[in-house]
């Protein structure tokens, strides 16, 4: 293996999955839901079976698909890209990104990002021969998730390539107010920098967020130099699926596109026009859907404080995170580790996804995107703990 990946193990999300099934706990851990995502949607992926859209699809995917993503982003964001050369279908959102960072970085370059980070954006950089700058998100005392706006300027200086902004954040459920978002685009301005936005819970903001989704691309001067990266897995509750898009200025389509081209050419076809009826579903799909995992999250976070967790708030996404400190943790991995012995409940320590171990060292995140009785056995097993 060569030397930039031999830092990177197997993911935590396949280490906890995998202990889950070893347990027979409920998995909180990796989140994927455990419902199917609009039935309207897979029909149309077995009418596409049906009925012969079984090769390669076009390079940057279908144009019923391109179409129905540019109609999605102008009806929902206001933003307007041209399906012909402005969007690119991937392997879902992870494909995407890491093709935005191997077309965008030459080695040594460095990427701004928040930690905790998803995953594969360290692996991403590693395989670019990049070098990351994270910047810390910390529980403030009000139970939210911040940074310090002076360390965000100090992590930008000359090599600074491009920010990898991830809002909704997982694993934090953090949503980046207009003011920090404003903060980091002026710093891209300033340096030049290109902005990747991973922006795959848009619509998994919380009705008590303190602000709406608001994509960087909107912000004055950005949409030149963002690639707005999402997928359909989360939104559409088809996480196996791995269809997702990158949205951008002609000129960094066309270069994730030709990086695209040799890590997978192209993606599975039929699977391709199903998105593209389930982006085009009406408001009271996506309302809808808002309002479920609201009400999961409610459940979960209930729990959690009823079984002695000090959780923090989260706005956005699929997941919450909670300090362990109360329950006598000490460190999250282990607590982890012990979860499903001591309870059957398995959850993901946040503190994988720091470089700063120190600052994540109590947290955990549980996922809520399941079916309500499991969500209220997964909290009756939780609150033997205390
Ligand atoms: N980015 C973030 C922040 C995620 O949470 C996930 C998946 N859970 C992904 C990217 C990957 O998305 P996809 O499955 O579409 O590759
Ligand atoms: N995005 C999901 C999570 O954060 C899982 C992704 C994965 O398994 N790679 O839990």
């Amino acid at each position: 293996l060569v030397a930039r990946m031999r830092p990177f193990g197997t993911t935590i999300f396949a280490e906890m999955s995998a202990l889950a099934v070893r347990t027979g706990a409920v998995n909180l851990g990796q989140g994927f839901p455990d419902t199917d995502g609009p039935p309207e949607m897979l029909a149309a992926a077995a009418e596409a079976l049906r009925t012969g859209q079984n090769q390669y699809p076009p390079g940057p995917g279908i144009p019923a698909l391109r179409a129905a993503v540019a109609a999605h982003q102008s009806r929902f964001w206001g933003l307007e890209y041209d399906p012909d050369g402005e969007i690119v279908v991937t392997a879902g959102a992870t494909e995407a990104v890491a093709a935005a960072v191997l077309a965008l970085c030459e080695p040594g370059d460095e990427v701004v990002c928040f930690e905790p980070y998803y995953d594969s954006y360290a692996a991403s950089i590693a395989l670019a021969g990049a070098v990351r700058r994270p910047v810390t998100l910390r529980p403030t005392d009000d139970g939210r998730y911040a940074f310090d706006p002076a360390a965000l300027r100090a992590v930008f200086g000359p090599r600074t390539r491009l920010v990898l902004l991830n809002s909704p954040h997982n694993p934090t459920g953090k949503v980046f107010t207009p003011a920090e978002l404003a903060l980091v685009a002026d710093l891209c301005r300033e340096h030049d920098a290109y902005a990747v936005t991973d922006e795959v819970y848009e619509h998994l903001v919380y009705t008590d967020a303190e602000s709406p989704h608001v994509p960087l691309a909107t912000l004055p001067g950005m949409r030149e130099r963002t690639l707005r990266i999402s997928s359909a897995g989360k939104t559409f509750s088809c996480t196996g699926w791995k269809v997702g898009w990158a949205s951008g200025p002609g000129a960094l389509v066309s270069a994730v596109l030709r990086v695209k081209q040799f890590l997978t050419f192209v993606n599975a076809s039929p699977l391709q026009p199903a998105v593209a009826v389930a982006l085009a579903l009406g408001d009271d799909y996506f309302d809808g859907f808002r309002a479920d995992l609201q009400a999961r999250r409610d459940q979960l976070v209930g729990g959690l404080t009823d079984a002695g967790f000090d959780v923090l708030a989260t706005q956005g996404t699929y997941f919450v995170t909670a300090d362990v400190t109360a329950l006598g943790g000490r460190d999250g991995v282990d607590f982890c580790r012990s979860l499903p012995e001591r309870c059957g409940v398995v959850a993901v320590p946040t503190q994988v996804f720091y470089d700063d171990v120190e600052a994540g060292r109590r947290l955990v995140r549980f996922a809520f995107c399941k079916r309500p009785e499991v969500l209220a056995e997964a909290v009756t097993r939780l609150r033997r703990l205390s």
